[in-house]
């Protein structure tokens, strides 16, 4: 054997020619141009040809090509627009915008008090909105499609169209969920687990079904439609009656290798802690989520069953006491937050994110995000001399959600009449 022999054989892995990453041909990062100019005509509202060459880099005979081919499939078209500086002289200037008609999609979040759905045009326009309390239980796979199929046909209602003028189906849930291939793995309001969620309602709606956990949605809500359009990375921790997390890595939704990936409620906070409803112990959500807040002040204001009849109730309750100057009442939301900074300053050391945004019910009780809480965050994350990322507080309400779900949706029709190979199936 020769010394190059040698040297060849110690290479990593069985790949043993070239280097450097092998990245697909239609990557997340490179994805077909025609979808790009659509993206950037999309995200602009209104855009001159001669803007999108310019920023993506690209010739303006490029532009005219694809986007002819994409006002031919319907989906773009031409708008008038104001020329800056010039009043009414010469031709007006041509912009190219969305074709808002183009499709319709809706988004549907079931929660474990109120379900919410959207309808919207392509261009994000909201058409309809409901909103509907359910009463919280567990449900059996076909009483979900059930409450599923009859909320859709009350927003179709609602908007005045028929169910077939949907192109596609956003759906969120709570729980584990691999948006994937559709798989609800755990959720709270499901007995089974392991279920093809996408595919069952898929079979009952007629209509292309795309699945995500809640906190994803909330993440899309505010990428397509709210405080994170512009940025690269952030993240949105929700807090409701679980804890969740969504991440932005470089304007994508990150989900991880095998689509489980941010779990940020269910990393440990505490060796041998206090109970999760996951099943482990020393959950970050056992600490903050409702459920934990309910259960130290059933204890520690020793109310007794009747009290503690709804956990909403409860809460309100408990917020109450805290407010008058309790000290128990106190010590349980300055606790929570003290292990909310804990799980924050964890996300702050791991992705360094721009923005930190704070989503969901619990956000009322402002106590978890005091002072001290933001303080502790600081002492928390590493010592660099600079500050911590930004941290935003949003109670949207519930319709964020849905809107989110409807974004899945958007994203599943765009990638299906142009990212070749990603087209979604209808079955
Ligand atoms: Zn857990």
């Amino acid at each position: 054997m020769t010394e190059g022999d040698t040297r060849n054989s110690q290479r990593m892995g069985p790949d043993s020619l070239g280097c450097g990453p092998h990245i697909p041909a239609l990557s997340e990062s490179s994805r077909p141009l025609r979808q790009q100019i659509f993206e950037r005509v999309r995200a602009a509202g209104s855009i001159p040809r001669v803007q999108v060459a310019k920023e993506l880099a690209i010739s303006p005979a490029t532009v005219t090509t694809l986007t002819s081919e994409l006002i031919e499939m319907g989906l773009v078209e031409e708008i008038q627009a104001a020329r800056d500086g010039e009043s009414g002289r010469g031709r007006p200037a041509v912009a190219l915008g969305v074709r808002a008609a183009a499709h319709l999609v809706a988004g549907i979040k079931l929660a474990d008090r109120e379900s919410t759905a959207v309808i919207v045009d392509f261009a994000g326009n909201l058409i309809a909105d409901l909103a509907m309390p359910r009463q919280s239980q567990v449900m059996e796979l076909p009483v979900l499609v059930d409450t599923i199929d009859d909320l859709l046909s009350r927003i179709c209602a609602k908007a005045e169209i028929a169910r077939d003028a949907l192109s596609a189906v956003g759906l969120g849930v709570p729980g584990f969920v691999d948006a994937a291939d559709g798989v609800a793995h755990w959720s709270p309001i499901l007995v089974a687990r392991h279920v093809p969620l996408a595919r069952a309602v898929e079979a009952r709606l007629g209509l292309p079904v795309r699945v995500d956990n809640d906190a994803n949605l909330v993440t899309l809500a505010e990428l397509w439609f709210g405080a994170g359009r512009r940025l690269s990375d952030f993240a949105v921790v929700t807090i409701e009656h679980g804890v969740g997390m969504g991440f932005v890595l470089n304007h994508r939704i990150y989900r991880g290798a095998r689509g489980l990936g941010m779990e940020l409620g269910h990393t440990k906070v505490q060796l041998d802690g206090a109970l999760c409803r996951c099943g482990q112990r020393g959950c970050l959500e056992a600490y903050v989520a409702d459920y934990a807040l309910a259960r130290e002040a059933t204890t520690a204001l020793n109310w007794t069953s009747r009290e503690t009849q709804s956990i909403n109730m409860l809460l309100e309750s408990l917020y109450d006491h805290a407010k008058a100057g309790n000290a128990a009442a106190r010590s349980i939301f300055h606790r929570a937050g003290r292990f909310l900074a804990l799980g924050l300053a964890n996300v702050v050391n791991l992705f360094d994110p721009e923005l930190i945004i704070l989503s969901g019910e619990r956000m009322r009780y402002d106590y978890l995000y005091a002072n001290e809480t933001l303080a502790e965050i600081q002492a928390l994350a590493l010592n660099t001399g600079r500050p911590v990322p930004k941290i935003e507080i949003h109670a949207w309400g519930d319709l964020l959600w849905a809107h989110g779900a409807a974004a899945l949706a958007l994203s599943a029709v765009t990638e299906g009449l142009l990212a070749p190979g990603r087209e979604i199936a209808a079955q």
